[in-house]
């Protein structure tokens, strides 16, 4: 089996078409989505339905959520806080129920997917340290587990030789042979903060045991002229061109 495994979509839909149109090109099986397909970005509906379209896998962020009614504002910036009220103002009622309805973690054959952990999901915490990772590598049900949320790429390994101690790595190729357990943050699609404003995804062949992590150019001015044109917060367009 053949996942095209991305994440962190955020409304941006030139970014979105790119990454389907690359996992499409690399006969990707099935499409898992790693939550927050909306905020920030200014197609939210519109990357909606194109998830809808390729049948892909979606579990729930806290962006979804904060824009399906479920989330206290409390920890959203000033920007992000916009951008939910922005997007609860585009959206239809059956888009905002679709969101509501998103699972927090879905267990497949091969892997898991959630956002932000996978230990407690509904936490919607940060993994930035092999420490953040523990819980969720302690309580994963299968060898590899997708997440996202950070929208920084970086992989926490535990070797099959080594099984208690836990080590990470940038490598945008896994070989999974020898790992025992691997928890994989692939990035971002539409709104990188690792400094590379090229769209992030991972394609994950469960037989050959790989995950290749893989950036890609996409056109940026048009999705920023989508912000601007929006109405939504400029920097919010300008922020795409560096990465952050
Ligand atoms: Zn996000």
């Amino acid at each position: 089996m053949k996942y095209g495994v991305l994440g962190d979509i955020h409304g941006n839909l030139t970014a979105l078409e790119t990454t389907i149109g690359y996992l499409s090109d690399q006969q990707v099986d099935r499409i898992i989505s790693l939550g927050d397909v909306v905020g920030y970005g200014a197609a939210p509906g519109a990357c909606i339905a194109r998830l809808r379209e390729v049948n892909a896998i979606v579990v729930k962020g806290n962006h979804d959520a904060a824009v399906a009614g479920e989330l206290d504002l409390m920890y959203f910036n000033q920007y992000a806080r916009e951008a939910v009220h922005w997007t609860q103002s585009v959206l239809n009622e059956e888009e905002t129920r679709w969101l509501s309805e998103l699972p927090l973690l879905v267990d497949l054959e091969h892997c898991s997917a959630a956002h932000g952990t996978y230990e407690r999901p509904e936490r919607f915490d940060y993994i930035q340290s092999t420490t953040d990772g523990d819980p969720s590598l302690d309580a994963m049900v299968r060898p590899v587990c997708f997440v996202g949320h950070t929208h920084v790429p970086v992989t926490l390994l535990r070797l099959t030789e080594d099984p208690h101690r836990t080590a990470y790595t940038c490598d945008e190729i896994l070989d999974l042979s020898e790992v025992d357990k691997a928890l994989v943050n692939v990035g971002s699609v539409g709104q990188p903060r690792d400094d590379d404003p090229r769209t992030a995804c991972a394609i994950f062949d469960s037989e050959a045991e790989r995950i290749v992590l893989k950036r890609l150019e996409y056109d940026i001015e048009c999705e920023a002229e989508r912000i601007r044109r929006a109405g939504l917060p400029g920097v919010l367009g300008d922020r795409l061109f560096m990465g952050v």
